[in-house]
C-alpha cells in the first residue's frame, strides 16, 4: 500500500490542530526487537483462525489477551495491519492479501469494488423549504450536527482537503485500499453553492487524493488521471429544478458522474403540502436530461410524508417504475423521520401529522423492496439520523434487514442489485453468463448488461443507453452516440497493482462488457459511442478500449 504524502499548502490553524490531535491519537505503534517474534507468532495465530472468515471481535480479543500476557503490547487491528505491512515491506513476513481481508474491520465499505469517501460542503442555506427537512445552522441543510459523517466534516472545519485526506488515512490504516475512490459530496443543494466554491471544493478533494497541490481544477484533474489514488466516480446531490443543459455541462467540467436527486414523491398534492417547491414534471424533465447526458441517476424517495397513507405510498412507489420518465438507476428509500428542528414537528404537535408505527412501516418497506427492478441498486432504506433526534415513529436503524426478512419470509425474492452482488464470493469465469435486460424510458432505450451466476448473483454490470431517434439532446455534441453510463465490476477494492485470483475485477469482466456494448451499439446503427468516465478511469478507457477525450466525454468510433 502506498503511504499518504503530506500536503504542501499550510491549512488553517484550527485544521492543523485537529490534524495534530488526530495524528497523536493514531501514532504508529513501535515494537521492541524482542517483541517482534511474538508479533509474528500472533499473526500466524490469526492466520490459522478461520481461514475463510473474518476474524471476529471476540476471537481477536481472546488471542490478543494470550499474546499480551506473553509481553506483546495491546494492539488494535489497525496497529496489526500497519506493523504487518511494515514487516512485509522489509521482507520479514510474506504478504498474504487474504489475511489483510480477514482482518479488515468493516469489509462492506469497499465491497462494491471501490472505496467511498464522503465529504460535506460548508453550512449554507438551501433554496428549498421542505417541511420535513431539518435545519441545523452548524450544518449544510438537511444534515444534523450529530450524524457521524457530519461530525467528521465539522471536525475538519468543512475543509475539503482535510476531510478527504483524513478519510483516506483512516481507511488505509484499517486495511482498506484507497486507490480507487468514489467521492461523494453531500450537503443541501450542490447547485445552489457558488460555482467558484464548487470548483475549489472539487479541486481540493482531488489535491488530497493526489497528495500534492495544484494551481487549478484542470491541473488537479490531470494529476489525478495518473495519480496514486484515482477518482473513479464523483457524486453530487441537487434539486431537480436546478437541472438544465448548462448545469449538466458544468457538472461534466467538474468531473461529476452521478447525481443524487430527491424525488421524494410523484404525487402533486403531497409535493405541494410538503412544500417541495417543484412539481412532478420537474423530476421527469431532470431525469430525461440527466439520462441523455449519460449521468447515473440516484433518486431519493420518501414514505410517510405529510398527507401520505400506506396505500398512497404503495401507489407512489409503483410510479417510480411505471412512469418511464422516472426509473432511477439507484434509490434511497427514506421514510420520513420526525425531528424537532424540521417544520413538520409543528404539524405533529398540532395533531396534523402522525408517523407510521413500526409494523405498518415494515410491511410497507417490504412491499416496496419486493418490487424494485433488477437494474436498480437500493443503497439505503433509512436515513441514519441518530435515534436520539427522532421524536416519534420508527427508531429502528436496522429496518432494512427487518423488511428484507419480511420479504423472504413471504416467499418473495429481492431482485435489486445490492441484494444480488457477489461481494467477496469468488467465482470462475465459466460460472458466469452475460444477460441483457432492456427497458424503455421516455427518451432512451436502456440496456442493462450483467454477468450473473446461475442463481442470478451479480458479478458486474454495464448501463448502455440508446437515445431515441430525433430526441433533443441537452449536450448536442452527443448526437449519433450511444452512451455507456456505468461500468461496475464487483470484488473487494483491490489496489491498482494488486492481483487476486477469482475476483471479478481481475477477470476482465469490465472489458467484456464494454466490447459487448460496442457490438450492440454498432448493430443498432450508432456510428459512435461515448462514456461518462470519471477522471481516474480515463486511462483505462483510452489504453484498453480506444476511447479518446472529446470535449466533455470520452468517445470511440464504432
Ligand atoms: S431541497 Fe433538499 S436540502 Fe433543500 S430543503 Fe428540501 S430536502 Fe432539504
Amino acid at each position: 500500500m502506498r503511504k499518504y504524502e503530506a500536503n504542501t499548502i499550510v491549512p488553517p490553524a484550527e485544521v492543523q490542530q485537529l490534524a495534530a490531535e488526530w495524528l497523536a491519537q493514531h501514532e504508529p505503534v513501535q515494537l521492541e526487537p524482542e517483541q517482534e517474534l511474538l508479533f509474528i507468532q500472533f499473526v500466524q495465530a490469526l492466520v490459522r483462525v478461520g481461514a475463510e472468515t473474518a476474524v471476529t471481535g471476540p476471537t481477536y480479543q481472546r488471542l490478543m489477551r494470550t499474546y499480551a500476557a506473553r509481553g506483546l503490547p495491546w494492539l488494535g487491528k489497525s496497529d496489526v495491519l500497519a506493523l504487518y505491512e511494515g514487516m512485509c515491506a522489509d521482507g520479514r513476513l510474506p504478504y498474504d492479501p487474504d489475511f489483510v481481508t480477514r482482518l479488515q474491520k468493516k469489509p462492506t465499505r469497499s465491497q462494491a469494488g471501490v472505496t467511498v469517501v464522503t465529504v460535506l460542503t460548508k453550512p449554507y442555506p438551501c433554496p428549498g423549504e421542505c417541511i420535513f427537512c431539518p435545519t441545523d445552522v452548524r450544518m449544510p441543510k438537511s444534515y444534523l450536527h450529530d450524524e457521524p459523517g457530519a461530525q467528521r466534516a465539522e471536525r475538519h472545519g468543512f475543509d475539503p482537503y482535510a476531510q478527504t485526506a483524513a478519510r483516506i488515512q483512516a481507511l488505509e490504516q484499517i486495511g482498506h485500499p484507497a486507490e480507487k475512490i468514489e467521492l461523494l459530496i453531500l450537503g443541501g443543494t450542490w447547485s445552489s453553492y457558488r460555482r467558484d466554491y464548487q470548483e475549489w471544493f472539487v479541486q481540493r478533494c482531488l489535491d488530497a487524493m493526489n497528495g500534492e497541490d495544484s494551481a487549478s481544477l484542470a491541473e488537479a484533474q490531470e494529476k489525478n488521471a495518473i495519480g496514486p489514488r484515482r477518482n473513479v466516480g464523483l457524486v453530487v446531490e441537487t434539486r431537480q429544478d436546478f437541472i438544465t443543459p448548462d448545469e449538466l455541462r458544468w457538472f461534466r467540467t467538474l468531473g461529476v458522474t452521478k447525481v443524487q436527486v430527491g424525488i421524494q414523491s410523484l404525487d402533486e398534492h403531497i409535493l405541494a403540502i410538503n412544500k417541495r417547491g417543484h412539481d412532478v414534471q420537474s423530476t421527469r424533465d431532470a431525469f430525461r436530461l440527466l439520462r441523455l447526458a449519460g449521468f447515473k441517476i440516484h433518486g431519493h424517495w420518501m414514505a410517510n410524508l405529510l398527507g401520505a397513507t400506506p396505500a398512497s405510498d404503495r401507489d407512489d412507489f409503483a410510479r417510480l417504475w411505471s412512469d418511464t420518465a422516472v426509473r432511477p438507476d439507484e434509490l434511497k428509500i427514506y421514510p420520513c423521520m420526525l425531528v424537532e428542528n424540521a417544520d413538520l414537528y409543528a404539524y405533529w404537535q398540532r395533531g396534523e401529522y402522525e408517523p407510521y408505527d413500526e409494523e405498518t412501516l415494515t410491511a410497507l418497506l417490504a412491499d416496496c423492496l419486493a418490487q424494485v427492478p433488477r437494474y436498480v441498486r437500493v443503497n439505503r432504506v433509512i436515513r441514519d439520523f441518530p435515534t436520539t433526534n427522532v421524536v416519534a415513529g420508527n427508531k429502528k436503524a436496522n429496518l432494512r434487514q427487518v423488511a428484507t426478512a419480511r420479504v423472504e419470509a413471504d416467499g418473495r425474492a429481492l431482485q435489486d442489485i445490492r441484494a444480488r452482488e457477489i461481494r467477496r464470493q469468488k467465482v470462475r469465469r465459466d460460472e458466469l453468463q452475460l444477460r441483457v435486460t432492456t427497458y424503455e424510458t421516455d427518451a432512451t432505450t436502456e440496456h442493462f448488461l450483467s454477468f450473473e451466476t446461475a442463481d442470478e448473483r451479480l458479478a458486474g454490470f454495464l448501463r448502455l443507453s440508446f437515445p431515441h431517434p430525433n430526441q433533443a439532446l441537452p449536450i448536442p455534441e452527443l448526437a449519433g452516440h450511444a452512451m455507456i453510463r456505468e461500468v461496475h465490476v464487483y470484488g473487494p477494492a483491490l489496489n491498482l497493482s494488486d492481483d487476486s485470483a477469482g475476483e471479478a475485477q481481475h477477470m476482465g469482466l469490465g472489458s467484456e462488457l464494454i466490447t459487448k456494448a460496442k457490438e450492440m451499439a454498432r448493430a443498432a446503427g450508432f456510428p459512435k459511442i461515448a462514456v461518462i468516465s470519471a477522471i481516474g478511469t480515463r486511462g483505462y478507457y483510452g489504453r484498453y478500449h480506444n476511447f479518446a477525450m472529446d470535449g466533455l466525454y470520452m468517445t470511440a468510433v464504432l
